[in-house]
């Protein structure tokens, strides 16, 4: 069975890993462990590679060296969720369910004995078996104690690897997220558009805020990064939760429509160029309307591409003659 392999695989390489650790002396930190784990499963070619290397050499494994190999190898890959959360908390549940059905088991001895116990107290006699009997009854409630104790660690163990899934989840979407706006930064967009099948009908717009350099020279960059926070929200407020919408530039967004074509598109931009056009934005401090900013916008449907950057190019070329036709409008590529 696949799952039962798995875990006995799992299980297998983390005590070599533990092996490994202890015969090399390396602190068995999640960052060594993680790093000794995949070397110990040999799913890593890089890893296996630079570490016999050095033992080859009799080099010892320092912790910067390690260091190094977490984050090349191990922190900005899926490898730590898939390779090693993921078993790990499958043997974590096992062992609950294996301490689980101990202490069911334990519980019907318990009764039996129990029972056994109330059945010799009715007779004065065989007061060496009463013995034994207590003697079994301590000791089972004894370890019915340590099973709680250590299935209150397992818990706490599990919820701790669930937690720390979450948080990586959570940094890597933020090495895909622009800071300023929240919306996916050029490396995001690869990611997010990695799986698209070109071949639906999809459309992308190329969005550029028209003459920002004034209102930089004008109110200061801190108002300019303002200006593209709330032409951002924008974007966002205007189109479907399965669009992509990504800062792509400076004060240059592009997004990605699923399943639209170029008319539904078209009526998109128009929403999204008008909802900014009517932006109030004030200045706080001096109480000062900014004048309305406006969008100029790309649209182009995808058509035989083979890659992402050819439609985007389309799109760019389309805002550049939206530019050039006078800013504040959206045309066609
Ligand atoms: P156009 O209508 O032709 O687009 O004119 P433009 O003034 O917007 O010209 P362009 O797009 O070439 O200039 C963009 C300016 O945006 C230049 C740069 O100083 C500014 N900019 C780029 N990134 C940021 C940013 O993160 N924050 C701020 N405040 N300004 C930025
Ligand atoms: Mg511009
Ligand atoms: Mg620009």
């Amino acid at each position: 069975m696949l799952i039962k392999d798995s875990y006995e695989d799992a299980l297998n390489i983390s005590e070599e890993a533990n092996l490994f650790l202890f015969e090399q002396k390396i602190a068995p930190s999640p960052a060594n462990y993680s790093v000794i784990y995949l070397y110990s499963s040999k799913r890593n070619r890089e890893i296996t590679e630079l570490i016999d290397q050095k033992l080859k050499n009799d080099a010892p494994l320092e912790p910067d060296f390690l260091d190094q190999l977490f984050y090349n190898f191990v922190s900005n890959s899926k490898n730590i969720e898939k390779v090693i959360l993921a078993p790990f908390e499958k043997i974590l549940s096992k062992s609950l369910s294996t301490i689980e059905s101990q202490v069911a088991n334990e519980k019907i001895t318990q009764q039996n004995l129990k029972k056994a116990d109330h059945v010799l107290s009715q007779s004065a006699d065989n007061k060496s078996l009463k013995q034994v009997v207590k003697f079994l009854v301590s000791t089972i409630e004894k370890s019915k104690f340590q099973h709680q104790s250590l299935t209150q660690e397992l818990t706490k163990t599990s919820s701790e690897v669930h937690l720390l899934k979450i948080k990586l989840e959570e940094s890597r979407n933020e090495a895909l997220l622009d800071a300023l706006t929240g919306l996916w930064n050029r490396r995001g967009c690869e990611e997010k558009l990695k799986d698209v099948n070109l071949e639906n009908s999809h459309a992308s717009l190329a969005i550029d805020i028209d003459n920002f350099k004034k209102v930089n020279d004008q109110f200061g960059h801190f108002i300019g990064d303002n200006v593209i926070k709330r032409v951002a929200k924008s974007i966002k407020d205007n189109i479907a939760e399965t669009d992509v919408a990504v800062r792509y530039g400076g004060e240059e967004f592009v997004v990605v429509m699923l399943n639209k074509t170029k008319n539904e598109a078209h009526q998109v931009a128009e929403k999204i160029r008008i909802a900014i056009n009517k932006l109030k934005l004030v200045q706080r401090e001096t109480n000062t309307t900014l004048p309305p900013i406006s969008v100029s916008i790309g649209i182009t449907q995808v058509e035989n591409d083979s890659n992402w950057l050819s439609v985007f190019q389309r799109a760019d070329i389309a805002l550049y003659q939206a530019k050039s036709s006078g800013r504040n409008c959206c045309v066609f590529g």
